[in-house]
């Protein structure tokens, strides 16, 4: 029931583009207020934009409250005064969304550059879980939230030129199960959303610019879009509260 979003506060990493983007203006529909957060400003401000038109023209009542603040997740002291940023009634989130991601090249072990290596672990895997660390006490202390980790069909299995990216997807799967776990007498939700092929900014910068060996992953399937995956996401946080949709698996049809 999209009533269950109204009023409430989401925050969401790496906002400014594909499925972050598409997520924020999603529950800014759904009558939410979003803080949206990446690196980018300009298009920080432009997604902001896009979730005020959206609250508007579904005419929710409640929400509408759009915040963009700058935040690399793998910058420790960002992270460390990245409360100060949030405006001191917003501060009580109900959702993460923990979605920033980073993958570059499809380069097989030998040809993989170790600044690479550092910077997928350190978006992919450190980003996720400082920013789940530093909700992580006001959530039990208020007996509420919903963590919600994208993680990856590279996190079920593992592909030729995918080692590290496919690592620290599999290392999301980790994290998030044992998450679960340590808050399974708690309230708080986790999720993890594992999607197969979604046709955003990502595939391009995944062939560092080249577009045409970008599109030819898409041969003979027609790829997902990021508001197929905000769709998930957003149903995901709908559910009554007793409910954890604890994986979500999503595949274009033609993908197996
Ligand atoms: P995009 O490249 O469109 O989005 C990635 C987002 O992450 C951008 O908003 C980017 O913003 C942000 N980001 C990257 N590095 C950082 C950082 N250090 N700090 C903060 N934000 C950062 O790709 P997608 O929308 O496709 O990817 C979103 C998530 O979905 C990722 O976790 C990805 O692994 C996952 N996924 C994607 C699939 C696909 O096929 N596209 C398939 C399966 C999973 P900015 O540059 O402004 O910081």
């Amino acid at each position: 029931n999209a009533s269950r979003l109204l009023g409430k506060t989401v925050l969401i990493t790496g906002a400014s583009s594909g499925i972050g983007e598409a997520t924020a203006i999603l529950f800014a529909k759904g009558g939410a207020n979003v803080i949206l957060t990446a690196r980018r400003w300009d298009a920080l401000q432009n997604v902001v934009k896009q979730c005020a038109a959206a609250h508007k023209a579904a005419g929710a009542q409640q929400g509408g409250r759009f915040v963009p603040i700058v935040l690399d997740v793998t910058d420790k002291n960002q992270i460390a005064s990245f409360l100060n940023k949030v405006p001191n009634e917003l501060r009580s989130i109900d959702i993460l969304v923990n979605n920033a991601g980073y993958v570059v090249g499809v380069d097989r072990v030998g040809d993989l550059s170790l600044e690479n290596v550092e910077n997928m672990f350190a978006t992919n895997v450190f980003g996720l879980f400082a920013l789940t660390q530093l909700f992580i006490k006001d959530f039990k202390a208020r007996k509420t939230g919903h963590i919600i980790n994208l993680g990856s069909i590279a996190g079920r299995e593992a592909y030729a030129g995918g080692s590290i990216y496919c690592a620290t997807k599999h290392a999301v799967n980790a994290f998030s199960g044992a998450l679960l776990r340590e808050l399974v007498d708690t309230p708080i939700r986790v999720t993890e959303i594992q999607p197969g092929m979604v046709e955003t900014e990502f595939s391009v910068v995944r062939f560092k610019g080249d577009k045409s060996a970008a599109d030819k992953v898409y041969d003979g399937l027609q790829p997902l879009v990021a508001e197929d995956i905000a769709e998930e996401i957003v149903w995901a946080a709908s559910r009554p509260p007793h409910v954890n949709l604890a994986e979500v698996f999503v595949l274009p049809v033609n993908q197996a």
